[in-house]
């Protein structure tokens, strides 16, 4: 179901999306060569409740029967690991690498969702490229973020803009509606046609996420159950905000 949230609920939610905007700004600060993605995931969660949020993420389930639910507050995906990347102690970030930390927090009983990609060290042109041009179909996107196009003008602006670099989308995983609850109707998917897919409203709250692949599309998944890697290997960036839909231009809730 699609939810309309009222001026009072948004208010609400913004408190949620502050603190996801927050926190990559820390997130920035401490992110180096040498730290485990546990390490950085323990210092993600103590900054969201030190902000009086809920990391949403923690013993979030699969839907899937025998995988445990999600541990940790972030998904840290590196390199050719796409979405879904749980910490861990063994895992140490390296110069050179591209982090992508996706983070949900709740707070008055409200979602907010981000993504980043984070460079770390001296990183190669080419993953840059990746990084920047990922970043970019999110601008593109929310350009048709606006009452009265649909949801197919989004998915088209994404899959057009990295087309022209040679990059693909990934398929099996989409953008959402968020609000109550992590994740609403409408699916995003970052493919599609323009002017199909569900009409958007004033009040809506989207989370627009391109995921992008430097090679080809396809994935698979690790045996922990969550893990999403590119089968090629190739590089992989994300990059999300929670966006509001307005009368007039749409409003990123979770960029400062
Ligand atoms: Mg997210």
């Amino acid at each position: 179901m699609i939810t309309i949230k009222s001026k009072k609920e948004i208010e609400m939610m913004k408190e949620a999306c502050k603190i996801v905007a927050d926190l990559y700004e820390y997130i920035e600060k401490v992110i180096k060569p040498g730290i485990s993605t546990y390490e950085l995931d323990k210092l993600a969660e103590n900054f969201i409740r030190s902000k009086g949020g809920i990391p949403a993420q923690i013993n979030y389930p699969s839907g899937i029967r025998g995988v445990k639910a999600f541990p940790a507050a972030t998904c840290i995906s590196i390199n050719d690991v796409v979405i879904h990347g749980i910490p861990s102690k063994n895992e140490i970030i390296k110069d050179g690498d591209i982090v992508s930390i996706d983070t949900v927090v709740m707070k008055n009983g409200f979602h907010g969702d981000a993504a980043r990609t984070f460079l770390v060290g001296k990183v190669s042109n080419k993953a840059k490229q990746l990084v920047e041009v990922t970043r970019q179909a999110f601008f593109e996107a929310i350009k048709f973020a606006k009452k009265g196009n649909r949801v197919g003008d989004i998915s088209n602006a994404v899959e057009t803009y990295v087309k022209k670099y040679g990059y693909t989308v990934v398929k099996e995983f989409q953008g959402h509606g968020i609000g109550k609850e992590m994740h609403e109707d409408p699916g995003i998917p970052n493919y599609g046609i323009a002017g199909r897919g569900p009409r958007i409203e004033e009040g809506m709250t989207l989370a627009i996420e391109p995921m992008i692949i430097d090679g080809k599309s396809d994935i698979c998944e690790l045996e922990d159950g969550w893990t999403i890697l590119t089968q090629d290997g190739s590089m992989s960036a994300h990059y999300e905000n929670t966006v509001l839909i307005t009368e007039n231009e749409p409003k990123i809730l979770t960029l400062n």
